[in-house]
């Protein structure tokens, strides 16, 4: 969860900043901010709310320079103060700094104590914070190598922006868990961002991702950007960007998410084959990968549900009462298409199985004689550390039932969830992804 975005050398910084982060409003509604400077001073808004709600005319104006930086926020139910917003700004030896970050730390409780201990007084909850305290108090010279040394002490999964009054690093971990991709903007700038979909939206030449354990510098000293490769590259980035958080006019690290899921519902539709008369998305998750089950299976596809834009995510509500209501306002059939068929009803994942419970209602209710439901990703099994907000073990309807029981559970006449492998082959056989949900592995530690 969580967007970043880092935009140098443009006239309109700003508004850039701007523009991508609304066009990666789904990465986090729950708070947004940019901070921008001009040289001098880095001048910054932040607050809860969306994007279009916090940044107005006289946000933008405030926000001079042509450096600016920014950052929409994800945040799990008990830190949703206003001070857990970011880019977080501090002043310290060498002058001002703003930092936002997209991912987890793992050991950000840790480097917290230890800098509580040594005096440290922290403002947030926010992992992010270590980070600021560990650039000032380093005693290197120069931000750079502050950065460098702070960098050494944080684990987990990042990628960072981090901006002093001339300058603008980007940073990748050595992971490359999330994704994070670097654009040339029409007048000649740089712009670093969590998904290519911003770069659509402003205009900017996708130039390449930014490399796991890669530092970008853009410096207005220097003419180009400069590349230090920080730390030996160890790619495993999440395989969940591609099964859900991601937008599908993304593309991460070579690969559009688009054409991932339809590969997705492909290889759904080979692994599990079953004899229906209608496949339908649950909307709008589902429908990439609809369309490849329906595409592979030669079932027709419909839009069977119809999705109310105006509600929004049902995970932004944090009590499960309000998530079971938010699925009904959000969701109605079509009777008329459904009635007395044979369903396939694709998702893209389940967590709770909230969703999948109600839909399957939905549809049986709209008089459809057999629901079958199609998961194409494995089943959900740990909690994600590393930036994506999956809940705790024993609300993971996955770690808790076998999938006989969960399909007896959501009302359904079948289950399927894809393997693991399918899963791997559909997005590239020819790398490794982080997949700890699915199989347990925390790999970083
Ligand atoms: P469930 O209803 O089983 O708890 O969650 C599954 C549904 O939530 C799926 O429709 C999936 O698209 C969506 N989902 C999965 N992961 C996330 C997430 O991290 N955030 C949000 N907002 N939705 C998610
Ligand atoms: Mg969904």
């Amino acid at each position: 969860m969580c967007a970043i975005v880092g935009v140098f050398g443009s006239v309109n910084a700003s508004r850039i900043a701007y523009y991508s982060l609304f066009a990666m409003q789904h990465r986090g509604q729950e708070a947004t901010g940019i901070s921008c400077s001009d040289g001098h001073k880095i001048s910054k808004v932040k607050k809860k709310g969306l994007v279009t709600e916090v940044f107005d005319e006289e946000a933008l104006n405030h926000l001079k320079g042509d450096m600016a930086i920014g950052h929409n926020r994800y945040s799990t139910a008990g830190s949703k103060s206003v001070i857990d917003a970011q880019p977080i700004y501090a002043n310290y030896k060498l002058g001002e700094i703003s930092v936002a970050h997209n991912g987890n730390l793992i050991n950000g409780k840790e480097v917290k104590d230890m800098l509580i201990d040594e005096g440290a007084i922290f403002q947030s909850d926010m992992d992010t914070e270590n980070i600021i305290h560990l650039i000032a108090r380093s005693h290197k010279e120069h931000l750079k190598d502050r950065i460098i040394e702070a960098l050494g002490v944080i684990k987990g999964a990042y990628c960072l922006v981090i901006q002093g009054r001339n300058k603008i690093f980007a940073i990748r971990d050595k992971y490359g868990v999330r994704p994070f991709s670097l654009g040339q903007l029409e007048d000649g700038g740089y712009i670093v961002s969590s998904e290519t979909c911003a770069f659509d939206l402003v205009g900017a030449k996708f130039i390449r991702d930014v490399r796991p354990g890669e530092m970008i510098i853009f410096d207005k000293s220097k003419e180009k950007y400069e590349s230090i490769q920080l730390f030996e590259p160890e790619p495993r980035i999440c395989a969940f960007e591609y099964i859900y958080f991601a937008r599908p006019d993304s593309v991460i690290d070579g690969k559009s998410v688009y054409a991932v899921r339809q590969e997705m519902g492909k290889a759904m539709a080979k692994q599990d084959p079953i004899d229906a008369d209608l496949v339908i998305p649950v909307p709008d998750s589902g429908v990439s990968a609809a369309l490849g089950y329906a595409k592979q299976s030669g079932i027709p596809f419909e839009m069977g549900i119809v999705r109310n834009h105006y509600v929004g995510r049902t995970f932004i509500e944090p009590t499960q009462a309000k998530r079971d209501m938010k699925v009904k306002l959000k969701l109605s059939p079509i009777s008329s298409l459904l009635k007395g068929k044979r369903i396939v009803v694709i998702d893209d994942s389940l967590v709770r199985g909230t969703t999948a419970k109600r839909i399957i209602n939905i549809l049986k209710d709209a008089g459809a004689s057999e629901v079958h439901m199609c998961i194409t990703s494995p089943t959900i099994k740990h909690p994600c550390r590393y930036g994506i907000d999956t809940p705790s073990y024993d609300e993971l309807i996955s770690a808790n039932m076998s999938i006989e029981e969960i399909r007896d559970y959501i009302g359904a006449d079948s289950l399927s969830f894809l393997s693991i492998n399918a899963l791997k082959k559909s997005i590239g056989d020819d790398r490794e992804y982080s997949l700890v949900s699915f199989d347990g592995n925390y790999f970083i530690n």
